[in-house]
């Protein structure tokens, strides 16, 4: 398995047809993942907005100064207000926001991005990142280029480990997992439990190549890994019945 960066890319503007762009510099080939962070899917979505688009409610003013006491540090009401907005759910509001968005996927400020963002304060993340892999991927095969997948990704951080890491936000043409269970170990013995995060896996190794800073390489991509024959599922967003620690997380709520 090999990956790589599709060269060349341009500074991403809204309206930009990100299909065109990547198959008009890579030769992409069937079997091939192509990830795309999501930095560059929000630009193309027309998803750069200001602060001043989000006059702060009276919830989202009393989050922002609950945070400034506690860190220390200036946040602005505006601010809180994105990420509300962005949300379905506020599992944390202190010492930081950790949000469910509204397309499931659980992260710290909604994922609102304030780097590789030139002439706005703010990048949101895409509004349906399934939808964005999916477009991608039409974009692909209207240009004849049957068997790509794609992966919608971000970087994140997590709980207990230090470190960010890419993960992935939508896929299509592929599941999410690979279902283990019912395989065998070298033992014989069955596994009854691994369902491995496929996307996720090939979000993290593509990431190495996208980089975090000025790299420019926002598209990578994955040639010769093979799902194979396989189980696939494509749930990767826990359901909050089945959530154990977003649960125990709820008490840590002020509101
Ligand atoms: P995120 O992980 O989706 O939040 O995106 P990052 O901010 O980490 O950027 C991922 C990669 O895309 C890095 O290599 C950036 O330098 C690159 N990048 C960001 N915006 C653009 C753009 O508009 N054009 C190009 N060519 N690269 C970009
Ligand atoms: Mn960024
Ligand atoms: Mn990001
Ligand atoms: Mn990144």
């Amino acid at each position: 398995m090999e990956c790589f960066a599709v060269p060349d890319l341009p500074e991403i503007r809204p309206g930009d047809d990100l299909a065109d762009l990547i198959a008009d510099r890579v030769a992409l080939e069937d079997g091939d993942v192509l990830t795309v962070a999501s930095t560059v899917v929000s630009k193309a979505e027309g998803r750069a907005a200001n602060l001043s688009a989000f006059p702060a409610s009276p919830r989202a003013r009393e989050i922002a100064s609950r945070l400034e006491d506690l860190t220390g540090e200036e946040k602005d009401p505006r601010f809180a207000q994105a990420v509300l907005e962005e949300s379905t759910e506020l599992l944390m509001d202190a010492p930081f926001l950790l949000t469910e968005s509204r397309f499931g996927h659980v992260s710290v400020n909604a994922g609102i991005d304030r780097s590789n963002v030139p002439d706005h304060d703010l990048l949101l993340l895409p509004k349906h990142p399934e939808s964005s892999a999916e477009r991608i991927r039409d974009g692909l095969l209207e240009r004849g280029i049957e068997d790509v997948a794609v992966i919608v990704t971000d970087t994140c951080g997590r709980p207990f480990r230090h470190g960010q890491r890419g993960v992935a936000l939508g896929w299509a043409g592929m599941p999410a997992s690979r279902d283990w269970r019912g395989e065998h170990d070298r033992d014989g013995r069955e596994l009854g439990v691994t369902v491995q995060s496929v996307v996720d896996e090939l979000a993290s190794a593509a990431n190495l190549v996208t980089g975090e800073g000025d790299d420019g390489n926002p598209a990578v991509v994955v040639r010769n890994w093979e799902f194979g024959d396989h189980d696939g599922s494509n749930e990767l967003f826990r359901e909050v019945e089945g959530d154990f620690v977003r649960q125990a997380l709820r008490q840590w709520r002020f509101d």
